[in-house]
């Protein structure tokens, strides 16, 4: 048994559990809410993210080592201390950005060369210098350096990818180990989570998962999905991994999704998720309600008394009505995106709680069809 998981319950394969950490239990299924260089984009706050209900916050290692660097940040006392968030953050490996945000990049089996989107200069990232930034920022939970493949890719190149990424799996659990054995170590208790890949295809996905299972990591994620396949594809291969990843671990399903997603995986067993989706249709005007979604530049708005989603306990929402903010937009205002992007992190958080009580009341499929439904009203 996992010392820190506690599955609670379990309706059909929807799981409902808990997740202890140094900086306090998780309740799971759960949506970590995006701040990628340690700020949610909107101009929202470590404190606003308690009055939205988040339980994790999520940074993002590549952009943080670039800009302040993590050097500053292990400096100032770590992540948490420098953005004042005492709940638990768990930072990505940086290898997404460094596949997705460096034009020029090159595999080795080391690591990846690459240059830094900010000015060009020449990085070089392996699995312990992702170990050595996570532990100077000293987040909660620290994910391990992978290769995130495109969808689709030739087979062959993901066999032999999957293999480099096993490879500096072990890598990472060594240097990990030893990072937290040293005496200035920001987060002694830091956790390591592995991550899944193999594409679209099912049987290297669970020969992978049969492999980094018998490492006995504290968590474990399933990379590499929604970066270009189809929602089929997605949910197919989640169908054929979930079985074969330990049933005490938490399973993080990363970048996905919207709440359609989310309610699909949660069915297929997934806990933890993660997606700039919210915050960035947020900044945008578009706006995810109990009724489905909503774009605030819509005219109709223009003399619209209600607030954005009348069924919403959110700051927006309990101060503000449509047409305030759409004029907030349409002039510009900062205020326009801030509001915006906490009703948007209040309806996942508030969404991932009510899940979480659906699988507790044994009603998760009759929760999941009445959401659905609600959700493809006409707006
Ligand atoms: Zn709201």
């Amino acid at each position: 048994m996992s010392k820190n998981y506690t599955l609670l319950k379990k309706d059909g394969k929807a799981r409902r559990g808990e997740f202890r950490t140094v900086h306090g239990t998780i309740q799971t299924p759960v949506f970590m809410n995006v701040g990628t260089l340690a700020a949610i984009k909107g101009a929202v706050s470590s404190m606003d993210l308690k009055e939205i209900g988040c339980q994790v916050e999520l940074s993002n290692t590549y952009h943080l080592h670039l800009r302040p660097s993590d050097e500053v940040v292990r400096k100032m006392g770590g992540l948490h201390k420098f953005m004042n968030w005492d709940r638990p953050i768990l930072t990505d490996s940086g290898g997404f950005q460094v596949f997705s945000l460096s034009g020029m990049r090159k595999i080795k089996e080391e690591g990846v060369y690459f240059n830094s989107h900010i000015d060009g200069k020449k990085i070089f990232m392996g699995p312990e210098e992702s170990m050595q930034i996570q532990s100077n920022l000293g987040s909660t939970i620290a994910m391990a350096f992978d290769e995130c493949i495109e969808n689709p890719a030739p087979r062959d190149y993901v066999e032999k990818s999957v293999e480099r990424t096993t490879r500096w799996l072990k890598r990472c659990k060594t240097e990990m180990d030893r990072l937290n054995s040293l005496d200035d170590t920001v987060n002694k208790n830091q956790m390591l989570f592995g991550i899944n890949q193999g594409g679209v295809y099912e049987d290297i996905r669970i020969a992978h998962a049969k492999e980094i299972r018998e490492l006995d990591l504290d968590g474990y994620a399933i990379g590499g999905l929604a970066v270009g396949e189809s929602h089929e594809d997605m949910y197919r291969v989640i169908d054929a991994v979930v079985p074969h990843l330990p049933e005490d671990k938490p399973i993080y399903l990363m970048g996905v999704g919207t709440p359609e997603n989310i309610l699909e995986a949660v069915e297929r067993g997934v806990d933890f998720f993660d997606c700039v989706l919210p915050a960035r249709n947020g900044r945008h005007g578009h706006l995810f309600t109990s009724e489905g979604k909503m774009n605030l530049f819509n005219a109709k708005y223009e003399l619209d008394e209600r607030p954005i989603d009348e069924n919403c306990q959110c700051p927006a929402c309990k101060n503000y009505t449509r047409a305030y903010i759409r004029h907030l937009f349409k002039a510009k205002e900062m205020l326009a995106m801030r509001l915006s992007v906490l009703h948007n992190l209040y309806f996942y958080n508030k969404l991932m709680e009510e899940i979480r009580e659906a699988i507790d009341n044994d009603c998760y499929a009759e929760f999941k069809a009445k959401k659905l439904e609600a959700w493809s009203k006409k707006k």
